[in-house]
């Protein structure tokens, strides 16, 4: 099982599940790390939330079905237990995933970037395009300042690094 994540960053891991459900995601992915079919008792004991919270934490897991479960029934109790175990393979996916979302997203405000000019308060009160600074008279709002043509190469710049380093 531990031999598929051998190219997988760590750090990347850790990134990525914090985007999906903070620092309890990845103490979840530690918990079963390894292992298989854990107890949600056990899980929600070790992280220390109520089995509702866990519940809503293996729901975002499901999503990118970083998780399967088997559930069986307690006989004294009579109520169901569930059984998680992690889908390593799928975490790779995952990452892979929201690198992408965030790639396409840094793409289309590069465009809007690229396209459209914007205004801004001298105070850095606002940011506005050229429809609504025109609706001001080229005036913030905020402080009444002259709003003055943004200088968007630095912006246009740093959005092209981090796409680029997104995809190398
Ligand atoms: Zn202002």
């Amino acid at each position: 099982m531990d031999t598929k994540k051998k190219n997988i960053k760590e750090s990347s891991i850790q990134d990525a599940l914090f985007e999906i459900g903070g620092e309890l995601a990845y103490k979840l992915y530690k918990v079963l790390k390894g292992k298989e079919n854990v107890d949600e008792l056990i899980i929600a004991d070790k992280l220390k939330i109520s089995l509702n919270s866990l519940r809503n934490l293996i729901y975002k897991f499901d999503q990118y079905n970083l998780l399967s479960s088997t559930r069986k029934k307690d006989r004294k109790k009579g109520w169901y237990i569930y059984y998680f175990t992690l889908n390593q393979r799928y975490i790779e996916d995952l990452i892979v995933k929201l690198k992408d979302e965030k790639i396409k997203k840094l793409e289309k405000k590069l465009e809007r970037e690229e396209l459209h000019e914007f205004y801004k308060c001298v105070n850095k009160c606002i940011r506005m395009n050229i429809e609504n600074a025109m609706e001001t008279n080229f005036m913030c709002p905020e402080c009444g300042s002259l709003l003055e043509l943004e200088d968007q190469e630095k912006n246009i710049i740093k959005l092209k690094k981090s796409i680029e380093e997104l995809k190398a």
